[in-house]
This record gives C-alpha cells, structure tokens and sequence, in this order.
C-alpha cells in the first residue's frame, strides 16, 4: 500500500489553503471531502469580512494569525484577481456607557498592530457612514470583505495545480494506527489510505474527527458546541459602504451590518446553541433584527428585512469566555505527525492562509 505524505480531512477554507500549502510536485497529499463539493459548510456561510483583528487578546493565535492572513487575502485579491476591497469598517456606541468599551477594542487592536484605528465623534460618523446615528465610533480602515468562493477556489487551483488529490463523497469514518502511521477507513471506499501526516480541518465536527483517532476530546478541551448565526438582506440599497458593527455581544460581534460584492446590504448574525446542522430561518425573528439594528440605523423599516442565509460556528467556549484557535501537533499526546484544527470560528476565514502556514511549520514541511 502506499503511503501518502499527508491527507487533509475537509475541504472548506482552511482545509483548502492547508492543502495549497503543503501540495507540491515532489510529494503526495490527498484531501477528503464528505461533501460532492468544497466549502458547503461554514466556509460559505459567514459575513465574507476580512477583519482587521480588534477583537483578540494580544498574542493568541486569533489576533496573530487574523493580521497575517487578512495581509496575505489582499495581496492574494491583488496578483490573483480574487475579489476583495478594504471597505473600513465603523464600530458605533449608541450610548455613552458603549465607548469605554470601543475604546478598549481600540487599544487592543493597536496592540495587536492594526494600523489606522482612530476614535471618531458624531460629527465625522455622516461623512463616514451616511443614515449612521451613534454617539461615537471606531474607524478600522484595513477592515474590508472578500469573496470567500473565488478564494476558495483559489486554494483549490493552487492546490491542485502542485498535485493534490481530492476525493469528494469521501467521509472518514474510522482512524487505526499502523506502523507509526494512520489508516483512514473511508465511507463506501473498499481501500483505506495509509497516511503519514493527518491534518484534521474538519470544521464543525474536527472534534469527532479527533475522537476517532482515539483521542479524549473532553479531557483535551477539544468538544465543540454549535452556535447559530442567521442573518436578513436588506431590500433596498443603502448610500453607506463601509461596514457597521456596534459593540460586541457575549456570543457573536452584534447585529452588524456588512455589505457584498454587489453592493447588497445585509444584517446579521446573531447566535445561540444548536444541536443540529439546521440552516433554516426563523421569520419570527424579524422584529428583533430590525429593533437591534434600529439602534445604529434609525430610517430602517421593518418591511425592508428578508430572510437571509444561516450559519454555524464551532465554538470551544459555550459561555462566551475566550478561547483561542486549537492548532496542535499531537505528538505530546501521542498521535505523531497529527494536526488539529479545532474551534476554527470567526476570524477563521480572514486567517485561513496563515493558518496553513502555522500548520505547516507545526508538521516543518518544507517551504
Ligand atoms: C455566521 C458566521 C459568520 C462568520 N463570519 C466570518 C467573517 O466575517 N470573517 C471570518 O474571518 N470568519 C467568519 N466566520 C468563520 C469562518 O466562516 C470559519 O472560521 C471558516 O469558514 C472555517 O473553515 P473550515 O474550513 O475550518 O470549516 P468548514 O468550512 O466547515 O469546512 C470543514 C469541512 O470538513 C468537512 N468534513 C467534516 N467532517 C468530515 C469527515 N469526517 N470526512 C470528510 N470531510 C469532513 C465538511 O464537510 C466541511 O466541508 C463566520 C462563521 C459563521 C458561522
């Protein structure tokens, strides 16, 4: 049987950008996919926002790998033509008790080394962001949106381009050790793969993929909890480009405002515990969108919401605490040559390049 340099389990943003990295034409990487496609998960269910990188403490993963993969999608956008625009983004208060709080984002993004954040007052918000009320804001220039299809395309060709194989309809159902080694049993595929490297970026369900190489996801900190993010379109078009967020909430960043390729508005997500992989909207929640959002944008109408879209993250914290990216070679705990990628949420997708890269170095792959 052969043996393959490493295999990458999922192919959403991250398993996609892993694979480009590791891919070359001097050795063998194989990427499963359950799905007959990439990316029919999180990574085509989020916001699309490149984020400056406000919201982490200084030095975790999220702030540092944020600031280098939202660096490496614009310089992708710029040689590779995958769409992306640095829109800036407004952070509002809409009370005085909220700027203590746009203040301390405004210190920590400067100590994570985002550039051009400044505090603005009422009078610069209408010139920044038209139909805006707050009473003071936080301007992040380097905030911008992407395309997150045609980046994940674009992993996909670099990846394949340098040799990796991908195999869709491909579930790894079973993980046994061999001679140092993994053999991953797929579902409805006679033969398994022996594997020297496994990159886990399955996505929501890295945990179990985890569990199946036999490790103790519960001792190891590793169990996911799913939180739910819906979002409503906007019917008309807003004269305000960049995006506007207000103040973070326990589970998610607020009701915010972000705005497409197109020039679609659209508002969302919020967040709260799901035990299912169900993307339905609930219509009910109509009214609360528009009151949070009415907050910031005072000439919303209610009849101006339509159902959106849904998303799912995979949180490691199920009370709002901070926990940062799992990204682990596993060879402390006894599985050589295995990478995890677990609790990929929001920035995941601004990060998705230099988390590969993390990775990669975890596994030392050559350049
Ligand atoms: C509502 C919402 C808004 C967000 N907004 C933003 C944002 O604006 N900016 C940002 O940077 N990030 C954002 N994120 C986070 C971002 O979308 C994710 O961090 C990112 O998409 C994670 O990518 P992934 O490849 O790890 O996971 P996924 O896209 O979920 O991919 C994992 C893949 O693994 C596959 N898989 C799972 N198990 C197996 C198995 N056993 N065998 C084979 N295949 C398997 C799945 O089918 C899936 O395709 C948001 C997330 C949500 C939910």
């Amino acid at each position: 049987m052969e043996t393959i340099d490493a295999v990458v389990i999922g192919a959403g943003v991250v398993g996609l950008a892993v694979a480009a990295r590791l891919a070359r034409p001097d050795n063998n990487v194989v990427v499963l996919e359950r799905h007959p496609r990439h990316g029919l998960e999180t990574s085509s269910r989020n916001s699309e926002v490149l984020h400056a990188g406000l919201y982490y403490p200084p030095g975790s993963l999220k702030a540092r790998l944020c600031v280098a993969g939202r660096g490496r999608i614009y310089e992708i956008g710029r040689r590779h033509g995958v769409f992306c625009r640095r829109t800036g983004k407004l952070l509002v208060a809409c009370a005085a008790e909220e700027v203590a709080k746009l203040e301390s984002l405004l210190a920590q993004g400067q100590a994570n080394g985002v550039a051009g954040l400044e505090m603005v007052g009422p009078s610069d918000i209408p010139g920044l962001a038209p139909g805006v009320r707050a009473v003071a804001g936080l301007w992040s220039p380097e905030t911008g949106i992407v395309d997150s299809e045609e980046l994940m395309r674009h992993f996909l060709a670099q990846a394949q381009d340098s040799g990796a194989i991908f195999l869709w309809n491909s579930e790894l159902v079973a993980v046994e050790r061999k001679a140092g080694h993994y053999l991953l049993k797929i579902n409805g595929m006679a033969d398994p793969i022996l594997a020297r490297c496994v990159i886990n970026a399955a996505g929501l369900t890295s945990d179990r993929v985890a569990a199946l190489a036999g490790m103790d996801t519960a001792a190891a900190g590793y169990r996911l909890h799913w939180f739910k993010g819906e979002y409503f379109n906007l019917r008309r078009t807003l004269p305000i480009q960049p995006l506007v967020y207000p103040v973070p909430a326990t589970h998610s960043l607020g009701i915010h405002l972000t705005i497409d390729r197109q020039g679609r508005h659209r508002l969302g997500p919020n967040a709260f515990a799901v035990s299912s992989l169900d993307y339905d909207i609930d219509l009910g929640l109509r009214r609360s969108f528009h009151e949070a959002a009415s907050r910031y944008l005072p000439e919303l109408k209610l009849e101006d919401l339509t159902p959106g879209t849904a998303g799912i993250r995979p949180k490691l914290s199920s009370d709002g605490s901070f926990r940062d990216f799992v990204i682990a070679e596993e060879s402390a705990r006894g599985w050589p040559g295995w990478v995890n990628l677990i609790g990929i949420e929001s920035p995941g997708l601004t990060a998705s390049p230099a988390i590969a890269d993390y990775a990669a170095n975890l596994l030392e792959w050559p350049a």
